[in-house]
């Protein structure tokens, strides 16, 4: 008895056993490269201070998690595929697996499918989002279509039975069933009725993007003035052949009001796309998104997807669609992008963490997060850097570890 109460006493000086304990984190901070001492109490940092003369060399870096706004699935879990059998499990076996890769945030995201089975799923995301297990990991969700343009191409791996045409009503229902939870839409602003959704959603604070889209420089410009904020994976849910004028390319990089996001897995864009899109919008502009699947995490192969279609997940980590010499998503998560963009575009550390936590937080208006500075939540990531590549040593989600590299 008496060893029990001093091994609680021991655990509560330690902060492992009490959520409301103080305790600090240190490391390199991510923007000035000095080594800081992050004081953590109640889930948040109530303190950054500059460890001015470190008794030690650190080697590792501290920034804020990754948030992720395009998290179709992960690790063998899907969140809207097919038939989709997706279980609460599933949503903490994901959430648990993200961790481990640095992403303390995420929206999954429901690409076009049977509307039951994704106000199905909504259900059941937004009744477990809440769960004190998850930790606040998941703020709301993307809605990727069912509103795109059908044709081959920019419909990209979206099946076209589901695709359908922008309706208020319709989205309406999904966004009951998603408890209003849903922070982001993105649709094809050139079909018929999608000016208006974008209006109605962007009045409502529901962020709206541009993506799976043929829109001509006016179509586009008109989505921007209605709300529209930012382009979906910009470069792809593209057909592969363009008029070199006229194509949905130009009038995304041209307008100055929209945003992007873009998926740096080394696969989606080459090298030479994702450094011009960066010079053209910047860093305050550019979000890192993974657009991550369930196939992320699994074996190379040949695998069936639940609706029938055969894809391959190559050597490499490149998810491929043969049927209609597209990608399928993505099976890297949004930590290889941060590597890759530092290597293609030369930029700091500082730029591509904004862009793969801080940015997201403020376009979906998440205050609480983003940032490391006090008052923020503690979701935390400890890193090295070996050849332009994360090697995540550890993860923090409102102060407490959720993963360490063994
Ligand atoms: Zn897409």
């Amino acid at each position: 008895m008496k060893i029990k109460f001093m091994l609680l006493l021991l655990s509560v000086v330690l902060g492992t056993g009490n959520l409301n304990a103080q305790h600090t984190i240190e490391g390199i901070h991510y923007i000035t490269g000095k080594p800081v001492q992050v004081t953590i109490k109640n889930g948040k940092i109530k303190k950054v201070k500059a460890i001015k003369n470190p008794d030690k060399t650190y080697d590792y870096y501290i920034a804020p998690g990754f948030f992720d706004n395009q998290v179709n699935g992960f690790a063998g879990v899907s969140f809207a595929f097919g038939e989709s059998d997706l279980a609460e499990e599933g949503i903490f076996k994901a959430t648990n697996e993200l961790w481990k890769k640095g992403v303390t945030t995420y929206l999954p995201t429901l690409t076009t499918n049977d509307l039951d089975v994704l106000r199905k799923n909504f259900k059941m995301l937004s009744k477990v989002m809440n769960d004190k297990e998850l930790r606040g990991s998941i703020p709301g969700f993307h809605l990727e279509g069912p509103f795109i343009n059908p044709e081959d191409g920019y419909r990209g791996a979206h099946p076209k039975q589901y695709v359908c045409l922008p309706d208020w009503g319709e989205f309406m229902k999904l966004y009951r069933a998603a408890d209003e939870k849903i922070l982001e839409l993105t649709l094809a602003p050139e079909m018929p009725g999608a000016q208006e959704l974008i209006k109605k959603c962007s009045d409502k604070g529901i962020v709206v993007a541009v993506g799976h889209h043929n829109a001509t420089k006016e179509q586009l410009d008109e989505a921007v003035a209605k709300g529209a904020r930012i382009s979906t994976h910009l470069g792809n849910g593209c057909a592969n052949m363009i008029n070199r004028h006229k194509n949905p390319l130009w009038p995304q990089l041209a307008n100055d009001d929209l945003m992007i996001s873009i998926i740096c897995d080394g696969f989606h864009l080459l090298p030479e796309e994702i450094k011009t899109f960066f010079k053209v919008k910047g860093v305050d502009k550019t979000i890192i998104t993974s657009d991550v699947t369930s196939y992320a995490a699994l074996e190379p192969g040949i695998y069936k997807t639940e609706t029938g279609e055969t894809i391959e997940l190559t050597p490499e980590g490149m998810l491929c669609y043969p049927a209609q010499k597209v990608l399928y998503g993505s099976a890297s998560p949004i930590s290889k992008g941060v590597g890759h963009i530092m290597e293609v575009t030369g930029c700091s550390l500082a730029d591509a963490i904004q862009m793969a936590s801080t940015n997201p937080a403020k376009l979906y208006g998440l205050n609480d997060r983003g940032t490391l500075d006090e008052g923020k939540r503690a979701d935390i990531i400890l890193f090295k850097i070996n050849d332009s590549k994360i090697d995540l040593l550890k993860t923090y989600v409102e102060g407490e570890m959720v993963y360490e590299k063994k």
